[in-house]
């Protein structure tokens, strides 16, 4: 049995920065091009269920993941990164189609990478997590959320959900997900 752990992982500017997801207002514009990359173990139960994602995706990319797969030869952080379609992400179809249907099926995050679910947390080399801003450690992606002048709100009280998944995933509870395969 896997060992968990109760420790609450820090998240380092949860004081200090400032977040609001707007979606669907911004059309999910994380989704655009951010080529996430996923667990071995992720990417095993995205093929193992692909036949019922088919149907809800764009007709272009659903015609892509039908030839070459849903992820490609691109790798980041050492893992393969999903594929994108017309600038946005194969999975992406007003919305994020691994979740919808996870939603359905009463997990809306049993299919989703982790670093989607994270978004827009992100772990530092050193282990300690923040959350992604404008110019904080050299964030280069001006997708306009991640900076903090959008709006007035907390990180502690909008991305509640994020940061209890944050402790499932560094107490073990999540670990099916770096299984290799
Ligand atoms: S897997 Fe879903 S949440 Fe992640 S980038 Fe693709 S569409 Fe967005």
């Amino acid at each position: 049995m896997t060992p968990e752990t109760t420790t609450r992982p820090e998240v380092t500017n949860l004081e200090t920065a400032r977040f609001e997801c707007v979606y669907p207002t911004c059309g999910g514009t994380c989704c655009s091009n951010g080529r996430p990359p996923i667990e071995a173990a992720e990417q095993a139960r995205i093929q193992e269920h692909l036949a019922k994602f088919l149907p809800h995706m764009r007709p272009e990319a659903r015609a892509k993941v039908e030839k070459e797969g849903f992820v490609t030869k691109r790798r980041k952080e050492g893992l393969f990164a999903l594929g994108v379609s017309k600038g946005w992400c194969v999975f992406a179809n007003d919305g994020c189609v691994l979740h919808k249907v996870g939603a359905v099926e009463g997990d809306r995050w049993k299919y989703k990478p982790w670093r989607c679910i994270t978004f827009p947390l992100e772990r530092s080399e050193n282990g300690k997590w923040h959350v992604r801003q404008w110019k904080l450690k050299g964030e280069a992606w001006d997708l306009f959320c991640l900076n903090p002048a959008e709006s007035p709100k907390k990180p502690a009280e909008t991305l509640k959900s994020e940061i209890e998944f944050l402790e499932e995933l560094e107490g073990g509870r999540e670990s099916w997900r770096r299984q290799e395969d």
